[in-house]
């Protein structure tokens, strides 16, 4: 059966420490450049994006050490660091998964990278793994 709320796996995170060496390396592996570099202030991460068929590959590093990408890294490591699902109406998807017990990091959706409207899900409440909703923002006229 399929999900009727999450809609595909929209992409995966990948906290890595130097984004210009992984871009090379996910380059070489994908056989294409990344389609979008951007910086997101209020996580303080670069990011890039990698189409693979209908799901993307972000890579994130900290630019500061404050960052939850920096702290990522230096607790675990590089490695995956979140799986993001696609939903059309994420205040809607964050009420139900509230009230089935999930634990939601914020309590309204916030602006990602990508132009998307994101929700963290903690780990805590999802056997370990950092889970994302992600919303896309209709593009203005
Ligand atoms: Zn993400």
């Amino acid at each position: 059966m399929e999900s009727p709320f999450l809609k595909k796996i929209e992409h995966i995170g990948i906290a890595v420490k130097d984004l210009d060496t992984a871009n090379q390396l996910y380059t070489l592996l994908l056989g294409a450049e990344p389609y979008k570099s951007e910086y997101v202030e209020s996580e303080q991460v670069n990011t890039s994006f990698f189409k693979v068929g209908e799901s993307k590959i972000e890579l994130l590093t900290g630019t500061s050490g404050q960052s939850a990408i920096s702290k990522f890294i230096e607790k675990k490591g590089e490695g995956i660091h979140h799986i993001a699902f696609e939903v059309e109406d994420i205040v809607a998807e964050m009420e139900r998964l509230k009230s089935l017990g999930f634990q939601l990091i914020n309590d309204t959706p916030k602006r990602g990278a990508d132009n998307k409207l994101v929700c963290f899900i903690h780990p805590r409440s999802s056997n370990g793994v950092l889970l994302e909703l992600c919303q896309s923002i209709a593009e203005k006229e």
